[in-house]
């Protein structure tokens, strides 16, 4: 069972938060709490370096507190997909970058959190929350879900936002008319 090889791995570590198990956590947010974590900003993966990444995801978890680490991994799912989508806004580049400053030490630990997630189950709460994403600042939808786009031949078009409605089902919402 994963839960105890990691526990016999870590064990020999000071943990900063025992209650903070790595099953607990979403990818995105195994991959924030490496962020926050001691991780060196040059690290590169060995074999065997699962013990270690899975220490500093601990580390990362219990330095932000649970609620910071949900929180900032979602408002970066709903960034990334914005993002990915081409509707980041100045102001949602802005947020995310005083959020994230090193866009490589972003990179490098959701990269590193992906070789993590290869190996280490998650619990159902934690894959679910995974799914949720949040916006931060103003966004082409203004908080709606959904936004008109000129189709350029006098017709609009309701596009799902991919950061406030990720799956196209959220309500129609008031500020926006069909
Ligand atoms: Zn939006």
């Amino acid at each position: 069972m994963p839960a105890t090889l990691i526990a016999e791995h870590v064990a020999s570590v000071a943990l900063p938060d025992p209650a903070v198990q790595v099953e607990d956590l979403s990818n995105g947010e195994r991959a924030v709490a490496l962020y926050a974590s001691d991780m060196p900003a040059r690290y590169r993966v060995s074999r065997g370096d699962l013990a270690l990444l899975t220490f500093w995801i601990v580390q990362g978890a219990a330095r932000l507190g649970l609620d910071e680490l949900y929180r900032s991994a979602a408002y970066a799912s709903g960034y990334r997909r914005l993002r990915a989508a081409g509707w980041a806004t100045p102001e949602q580049d802005a947020a995310h970058a005083c959020r994230f400053s090193s866009a490589s030490r972003l990179e490098r630990a959701e990269r590193l959190a992906a070789v993590v997630t290869y190996r280490v189950a998650m619990t159902p709460e934690a894959r679910e929350r995974g799914r949720r994403t949040l916006v931060e600042r103003a966004c082409d939808c203004a908080g709606t879900g959904w936004a008109a786009f000129d189709m350029g031949d006098g017709t609009d078009a309701l596009q799902a936002c991919p950061g406030h409605n990720p799956n196209g089902h959220a309500v129609l919402g008031a500020g926006v008319t069909a």
